[in-house]
């Protein structure tokens, strides 16, 4: 498959370029960036025999190189228009980028289904995230008290992460509904409490030194019961990232969540 990676300078997209390169079946055939200031890359870590063509305008890279699959690892402020284009476009997309709201998926898998085409939209690619996120909602169904923590690099532009709001979001449907904390807490600090989702409280923690770690944390009376994943390195993301774009051939719609393709 004819791979293309878009943010492919930042720090999960140039994993992904190293990924791709590493693959058998997937070639890498173009990147982008906004403000690019090479025509090509010739060098990436140990592959020094590289010598692939650096796009500006995602516009231009697809109408150009046609790719099989875009992979976009970018930021939240173009997350969306990039998943539109490459769509638009006719080709798969693979979405690692955070900050979509339901109605963007939904107009995306709308776009997706119109062309025939696979797309995949994750907030968490490691698989153990993926498994934190359904043990979590497997236990919300008998320990409705929760509250999440997430806890992520300093350079993480939105907050909370995609998996927080994910895994609450998962959690919402087998839960009953408690609002967290005593009915008439107080916040002596503005956000003491985090923010609010459903009546579950979801905690960000930023600082130098991580990657991207989640808590959820479940309390009943007499007892807790923690579930936790570290992503400790971004490789962890990578397996995931590969299998998505190969699933992409078999879709003929776009499926948010990588749970979704796993067996
Ligand atoms: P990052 O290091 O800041 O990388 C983002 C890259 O995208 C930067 O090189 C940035 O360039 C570039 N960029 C910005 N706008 C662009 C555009 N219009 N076209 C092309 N490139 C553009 O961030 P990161 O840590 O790699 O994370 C990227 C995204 O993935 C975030 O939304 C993050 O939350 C998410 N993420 C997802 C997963 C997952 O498993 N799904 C895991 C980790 C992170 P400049 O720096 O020059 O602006």
């Amino acid at each position: 498959m004819k791979v293309a990676v878009s943010g492919f300078k930042g720090r999960m997209g140039h994993e992904v370029v190293k990924t791709v390169l590493k693959e058998a079946d997937l070639e890498l055939v173009a990147v982008v960036d906004h403000e690019p200031k090479e025509k090509n890359i010739r060098e990436i870590t140990e592959f020094s025999t590289l010598d692939v063509p650096v796009f500006g305008n995602l516009s231009e890279m697809l109408d150009e190189i046609k790719p099989d699959c875009v992979v976009d690892f970018t930021t939240p402020k173009v997350g969306y228009s990039n998943t539109k284009t490459i769509l638009e476009h006719g080709v798969s997309a693979v979405v690692g980028t955070t900050g979509f709201t339901p109605e963007q998926i939904e107009h995306l898998r709308e776009i997706a289904e119109s062309k025939k085409i696979g797309a995949l939209i994750a907030p968490n690619f490691a698989v153990g995230a993926v498994l934190m996120m359904q043990f979590a909602q497997k236990a919300a169904k008998y320990f409705p008290n929760v509250e999440i923590i997430e806890l992520h690099h300093d350079n993480k532009l939105d907050a909370p992460s995609g998996t927080a709001v994910k895994t609450a979001e998962m959690m919402a449907e087998t839960r009953e509904f408690v609002k967290q904390g005593a009915t008439d807490e107080v916040e002596l600090i503005e956000g003491a409490r985090g923010a609010e989702y459903e009546g579950m409280r979801i905690h960000s923690v930023r600082l130098p030194g991580l990657v991207a770690h989640q808590e959820v944390i479940f309390g009943a009376e007499g007892q807790g019961l923690t579930v936790r994943h570290d992503s400790y390195d971004r490789i962890s993301f990578m397996s995931g990232v590969a299998l998505s774009v190969r699933k992409t051939k078999e879709l003929e719609t776009l499926i948010y969540g990588l749970e979704n393709i796993l067996d």
